[in-house]
């Protein structure tokens, strides 16, 4: 969700150096009227676009600042701008083009009231071929002082001819520290190591591990898991069946492919890269007993199943968890050092 504020000190700390960059550019003149940004989730890019918008705004902007006071700044603050546009898109559910071409009419139709008219676009790689090529006829003939912020996430994103149309920005996560750092500011209680294990569980983004830390239940069903798996391993694999079958099991499969991948570690001698690095007992009894290959190729499996479950959400879960289990158990069975 947008964070609603004129202030650009709330701006995330791993962000404000790529503000500064874009409001500079906008101070030395080069408005390029259409910005496409990569990042990955839980950066905080919505608060960015939403500080620039307020610093493009401002009728009186200071430096890097928004004013606060003129009507526009008050305008941004209520969130009633008139010339401040946006399209939210539900990933679950496929872009409603009627939606798309909405918008685009609002852009086209309504004249720019204050100023400067700033449309945002989130994630833009969700958007169907056929939307992407309406958005593209809008942005080649916007009118005069129009903006358009676009973000995407996905790695898929392949429209050539939109970004050959838009300077495009990637904003990288945050360093582990800089964002550890962050973190323990905001919940200074927090054990450090848990707060390392849930920024590499989140793959760096200080707004996902912020969210994870906070979910007691995540850290008590991570546990339940690595009991039963520690239990698992040395008697009946099927002891993960109820574990697994759950509404939450691409989560939990994430957390064994996680496992997995330290205890290949441990074996290359990585463990400084250990995600998992409060679970030394399992990570032990896994490379006790398996060696690197046959625990890739675990690892790969789970991926496989991970992948089958998000492509046919219809599949008969615990028959296809039953069938991983199984597999699974032959792979290390047969690949057992005595
Ligand atoms: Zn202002």
């Amino acid at each position: 969700m947008v964070k609603r504020t004129n202030n650009m000190n709330v701006c995330y700390p791993w962000l404000k150096s790529v503000y500064y960059q874009i409001i500079k550019q906008y101070q030395y003149g080069y408005n390029h009227n259409a910005l496409l940004i990569k990042v990955m989730p839980g950066i905080g890019e919505n608060v960015l676009i939403w500080n620039i918008s307020c610093w493009l705004m401002c009728q009186k902007p200071k430096y890097f600042e928004n004013c606060g006071n003129c009507y526009s700044c008050q305008l941004m603050c209520a969130n009633t701008h008139p010339d401040w546009h946006s399209l939210k898109i539900e990933k679950s559910k496929p872009l409603d083009i009627e939606k798309v071409r909405n918008l685009i009419e609002k852009i086209n139709t309504y004249p720019i009231q204050l100023g400067i008219k700033i449309v945002y676009l989130p994630n833009i790689g969700y958007w169907s071929e056929a939307a992407v090529c309406t958005l593209l006829k809008t942005i080649e003939d916007s009118p005069t002082n129009t903006y358009f912020f676009l973000t995407h996430t996905e790695q898929r994103f392949s429209s050539l001819i939109l970004q050959s149309r838009c300077i495009k920005i990637y904003i990288p996560p945050p360093n582990e520290k800089e964002s550890h750092d962050w973190l323990t500011t905001r919940i200074p209680q927090k054990n450090q190591e848990l707060i390392i294990i849930a920024l590499r569980l989140t793959g760096g983004s200080p707004l996902l591990a912020l969210s994870l830390l906070n979910d007691k239940k995540y850290w008590q069903t991570r546990k339940i898991l690595f009991d039963t798996m520690y239990n698992a391993l040395q008697k009946d694999i099927l002891l993960l069946l109820p574990i697994l079958n759950n509404e939450q099991i691409l989560q939990r499969i994430n957390v064994i492919i996680s496992l997995l991948l330290d205890a290949i570690k441990y074996h290359y001698k990585a463990t400084k890269n250990f995600v998992n690095s409060d679970q030394i007992n399992i990570i032990n009894l896994i490379t006790k007993h398996f060696s690197a290959n046959c625990l890739l190729e675990s690892a790969s499996l789970w991926m496989k199943t991970y992948h089958r479950l998000i492509q046919v959400p219809t599949v008969n879960r615990e028959l296809l968890i039953v069938d991983q289990l199984l597999t699974w158990e032959r792979i290390l069975h047969n690949n057992l050092i005595e």
